[in-house]
């Protein structure tokens, strides 16, 4: 029996239906406006993101192209719709690449780029190339295929990365390579000498006086020197040689891939002759040359830094030499080198395991025959060498700055040796202490202490001469002048050591109120036979008494070259004749003889 729906059922089941389609279209209608929201969300976040946003199908046409996309490219995204990226944003020579990666993701799904970021090169709507920071994803669905590149401008970062790896890298002035950059070089030149069995050779190269241009033509000129210089190095090597600029007027040039050490004479022998030509600069022609040290790779040392020292060294060599030249590296030199190091690391050591000793010698009055001075001269008893000379150990003293506490030791003690002689043997005595320039123009020196110390002690400034060059008082500065008043104030007196051998006059002396000049020995040597030295001899006293200035004869050996001083007037005589530099206790035996009169005497009738 089958049931039959009466009308009010059919009725009842109708409004049922009806209410369930009601509710399935709200549904619809929320889902649908859900739907359009996350659509405008994802459209705004589509287009207002810091990336271009390029999507394309797997033909490579594109179908989406946001907005910070038509700002990087310079195409609208209703221009570009449609397009391929091929004839678009890739620059002509990616564009096999990127057809060779198309065709292997069509074969085997394969991308390569994927998922990591990229830098590329793309190109404008203008034509011009820019880099940017890609990243692709692939939707490969059945309903959607799609690429969605991530495309970033980064033009600002790679310039500001320019510009702070150049600054690392090179130098502003010249634009050469800096020390940073040389080193790599290097390291590079060495790698492929290796491989090529090839030589390298390394040059230092360091502008003769370049100081006195500075200092004596300014600063800007000094510049436009050093740059016209990088231009004249880089101009004589080839261009594979790398020019460097390491500090104020140190130069390196890497000349690679040598194979005959022989054939590096003649190129540096050229550059030597480039940078003596004369440079007309601001309209002042400025005259400078250099000097230079060779060094190979592998021949004088396989490790890069000995390589940096043996050139250093040889350039030092040349400098030696008298300058404007070069010089190789020799083991010669190796050893030279070695030594020196170890000298300095004792002399370090020396002053306080008191292996300083000052011996005396004396200075005679000529007329009287009298010992009334000493000159103070610095021995050093080195426990493995033995006696050091001081000709030795003075310049490496003054390279490495020792000479002030050096300097400083000597004058104490010879100041207080002069007062105790002054109370024990005669109120005029004097001692002579040589002093380096250095001490003179370096603060560190601390001479202003001396001044306190005698003070203190309460020397007489009279027991005391300080020695100094006559490079010193033609490189006089204000600072100098100044110290040489302090001297006179403290009644100090001020003598002109080795004189002749440089080059200043007897005027310049007048003006800085010196005491004493003291002849060098060389000229005294040659006394008794060479006419010009005698006659030299004879005009420096001539002319120092005329200007208040009294002379010291150094070196006087032979009782002939004692009457030829004696005869021509002058002053003081020093050397071997009276006595050889002594210990203190041999000093005080001659004081207390007061021999030197009979010293003369006797060897003069043994003469
Ligand atoms: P100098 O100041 O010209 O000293 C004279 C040098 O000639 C001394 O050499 C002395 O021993 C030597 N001599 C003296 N009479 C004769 C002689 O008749 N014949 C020969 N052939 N030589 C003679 P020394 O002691 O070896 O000193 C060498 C140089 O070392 C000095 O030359 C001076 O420039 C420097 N020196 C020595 N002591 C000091 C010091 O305390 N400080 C500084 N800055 N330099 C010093
Ligand atoms: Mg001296
Ligand atoms: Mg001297």
């Amino acid at each position: 029996m089958s049931e039959i729906n009466s009308p009010e059922d059919e009725n009842d089941e109708k409004t049922l239906l009806e209410g369930k389609l009601k509710a399935l279209e709200a549904d619809l209608r929320q889902k649908k406006e859900i739907i359009l929201a996350q659509h405008t969300k994802l459209e705004a976040f589509f287009e207002s993101s810091i990336d271009a946003l390029v999507q394309m199908d797997f033909d490579g046409h594109i179908t989406g192209w946001n907005h910070q996309a038509e700002k990087i490219f310079g195409w609208s995204a209703e221009e570009i719709l449609d397009q391929t990226i091929e004839q678009t944003i890739i620059p002509e020579r990616y564009r096999d690449a990127h057809t060779n990666g198309m065709k292997r993701f069509l074969e085997s799904g394969e991308v390569v780029v994927m998922n990591t970021l990229i830098e590329i090169h793309a190109l404008h709507r203008d034509g011009h190339e820019f880099p940017v920071e890609l990243s692709i994803s692939v939707i490969d669905s059945t309903d959607l295929q799609e690429f969605s590149a991530y495309i970033r401008d980064i033009s600002e970062r790679k310039h500001a990365e320019t510009v702070i790896w150049n600054q690392a890298n090179f130098d502003s002035l010249t634009n050469l390579p800096n020390r940073n950059l040389f080193l790599q070089k290097l390291e590079h030149e060495i790698r492929s000498c290796d491989r090529s069995n090839l030589s390298l050779a390394l040059l230092y190269i360091d502008l003769d006086r370049f100081k006195d241009v500075n200092d004596t033509l300014g600063h800007d000129i000094g510049d436009l020197l050093l740059i016209e210089i990088s231009s004249r190095l880089k101009n004589t090597v080839r261009e594979i040689d790398t020019v460097s600029r390491l500090s104020g007027d140190e130069f390196t040039i890497i000349l690679g891939q040598i194979d005959d050490p022989l054939s590096v004479q003649p190129i540096c022998q050229q550059l030597l002759d480039e940078l003596s030509r004369p440079y007309l600069l601001n309209n002042e022609k400025v005259f400078l040359t250099a000097s230079i040290g060779v060094t190979f790779y592998p021949q004088d040392s396989k490790d890069i830094e000995a390589l940096q020292r043996n050139a250093d060294q040889a350039m030092y060599a040349a400098k030696g030499n008298g300058r404007n030249r070069l010089h190789f590296f020799t083991p010669e030199l190796q050893d030279r080198a070695i030594r020196k190091r170890k000298m300095i690391k004792d002399l370090r050591d020396a002053i306080e395991q008191q292996q300083f000793e000052i011996y005396y010698q004396p200075i005679v009055d000529l007329q009287s025959n009298l010992l009334t001075k000493a000159e103070a001269l610095l021995r050093w008893h080195h426990p493995e060498s033995g006696m050091v000379s001081p000709a030795v150990f003075i310049p490496i003293a003054e390279e490495t700055g020792l000479i002030a506490e050096i300097g400083n030791w000597v004058f104490y003690t010879a100041t207080e040796q002069a007062s105790r002689w002054r109370e024990q043997f005669n109120r005029d005595f004097q001692i002579s202490i040589n002093t380096s320039p250095l001490q003179w123009i370096d603060e560190a020196a601390a001479m202003n202490d001396w001044f306190t110390h005698l003070r203190q002690a309460g020397a007489s400034g009279q027991s005391i001469t300080v020695e100094i060059t006559e490079g010193l008082l033609m490189d006089a500065n204000d600072k100098t002048t100044n110290r040489l008043l302090d001297f006179r104030d403290a009644e100090v007196q001020v003598s002109i050591d080795d004189f002749g051998t440089g080059y200043s006059s007897l005027s310049c002396l007048k003006q800085f109120d010196i005491d004493y000049l003291k002849i060098d020995q060389t000229f005294v040597r040659n006394l008794d036979h060479d006419q010009d030295d005698l006659a030299l001899c004879e005009a420096i006293i001539v002319m120092a008494h005329k200007l208040g200035i009294k002379v010291i004869a150094e070196g006087v050996e032979t009782s002939t070259q004692n009457q030829l001083l004696k005869d021509f007037g002058c002053d003081f005589g020093q050397g071997y004749l009276y006595s050889r530099p002594v210990a203190v206790s041999d000093f005080e035996t001659l004081l207390m003889d007061e021999p030197v009169k009979k010293i003369v005497e006797a060897k003069k009738s043994t003469a």
